[in-house]
């Protein structure tokens, strides 16, 4: 293995941030791909499946493909793949994201992935590390579900999470559906579907992404290993009152569902605090929503997310309860309803510990493990392949903005710690 002056992990104290040997190929991608898809106005990233900001970013991936030689493929679910190595050996080690975006999202949520994938393929072949195994990029289709409104389409059609039916009744706020926008950018919906075959030809996958959170920030380190997606859920709050005059109506006689509402944030921050996980109400639908009326319905949308599953149910058990004592005591009704849940994700646990070997044996550092609240393709993928990530800081935490950041040095970083594991995982 390479030797460096410093690692993926701490910088040394005072010194100047390491310099970036893979910062070449890196950078230069990069700039390429910034300018694609970028709104002029939010200067945030507007790169919606399968639209033409999309085909751009696919575009410049097809073209890093070419530019280096490698195998390039487009799989039934348009996930786009490119190859160093025989893609039918087996055994593959994959690396890669997603190119996609949120509604004004940041530069590096997914193709920081991406094109540190490449850098790090680059950076092996600069080595000339003899590979065993093969190695691949991926860039997964659909995975922030900004427009079809679900998200990590490509990876779990591939994995047999999402069907093909399911899938084309996917529709677009436009109300264009997900195979006539597949069509319409050249790809047959009707190839759609789970593809096991590919799937089993696949040894590891490793998916580097900009943390979404500040704990590496927090722990002054570069990069991270991931330990598990933290369990996750919404919920539906219906707080039913009595719609009044606003101005008539003495306060002793309201039944005002806004106020038992209120008091049901208050309360979900305080669980969330105790339990040390997040809840966010942040979503509201208020009937008749008048100005000069007492609310009859307060809607509001619970998103909660924790550490482990005993603690996530600890801290939405203890906002429910909360809630109804509120709710009786100003005489509201109040229904919650489970609208969506996803169980905690927890990566390989070998791949996990190779990863802190890998990349601890170059450096004499421990590289931190840390959960997140955010999910990903890794996630999906898990429940078929063994599957890791690294993350890269991210000095603000911001993610999904235009804010959202990691520096330079963080970045060549980022890459040389994925060739590592790369090098690690797949060399002779
Ligand atoms: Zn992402």
């Amino acid at each position: 293995m390479t030797r460096r002056p410093d690692g993926p992990g701490r910088a040394p104290d005072g010194q100047p941030p390491a310099p970036a040997p893979a910062g070449g190929s890196f950078l230069e991608m990069w700039r390429e791909l910034l300018p694609l898809g970028r709104h002029a106005a939010s200067r945030g990233y507007r790169r919606y499946a399968w639209t033409g900001a999309d085909l751009d970013c696919r575009a410049w991936f097809a073209d890093q493909a070419a530019a280096r030689g490698l195998t390039y493929e487009v799989d039934r679910n348009g996930n786009q793949w490119a190859w160093l190595g025989d893609p039918e050996a087996g055994d593959a080690v994959v690396t890669g994201s997603h190119l996609d975006s949120v509604p004004d999202g940041g530069a590096f949520d997914g193709p920081l992935g991406v094109v540190s994938s490449f850098a790090a393929l680059d950076e092996l072949r600069a080595r000339g590390t003899d590979l065993a195994r093969p190695l691949a990029v991926v860039n997964f289709g659909d995975e922030e579900g900004a427009r079809f409104g679900l998200a990590c389409v490509g990876s779990r059609l591939t994995a047999g999470q999402l069907t093909a039916a399911d899938a084309h009744r996917l529709t677009d706020a436009d109300g264009v559906s997900l195979p006539r926008a597949m069509e319409a950018a050249g790809h047959d919906p009707d190839a759609i579907g789970a593809d096991p075959d590919r799937l089993a030809r696949i040894g590891a996958f490793v998916e580097l992404h900009v943390e979404q959170g500040r704990a590496l920030d927090l722990s002054g380190d570069r990069v991270g290993i991931a330990s598990a997606i933290w369990p996750h859920g919404r919920w539906r709050f219906d707080f039913r009152g009595e719609a009044n005059h606003a101005g008539t109506t003495r306060l002793v006689d309201r039944r005002d569902p806004m106020l038992t509402y209120a008091e049901t944030v208050l309360a979900a921050r305080r669980e969330a605090r105790l339990a040390g996980a997040v809840a966010t109400f942040g979503k509201i639908s208020v009937e008749p929503n008048g100005v000069n009326a007492i609310p009859s319905l307060v809607r509001g949308w619970l998103d909660s997310r924790a550490e482990d599953q005993a603690s996530l149910d600890t801290v939405v058990d203890g906002i429910e309860k909360a809630a109804r004592g509120h709710a009786e005591a100003h005489g509201v009704d109040l229904d919650v309803v489970r609208e969506s849940f996803t169980p905690v994700v927890e990566f390989d646990h070998a791949l996990r510990d190779e990863l802190g070997r890998i990349l601890g044996t170059d450096t004499g550092i421990t590289v931190p493990v840390l959960g997140t609240g955010a999910g990903h393709d890794a996630g999906i993928l898990s429940g078929s392949i063994p599957t890791a990530m690294l993350f890269v800081r991210n000095p603000t935490g911001v993610s999904h903005s235009p804010a959202e950041h990691a520096a330079e040095d963080d970045c060549a970083a980022g890459v040389l710690a994925l060739a590592d594991v790369l090098e690690g995982l797949a060399r002779r």
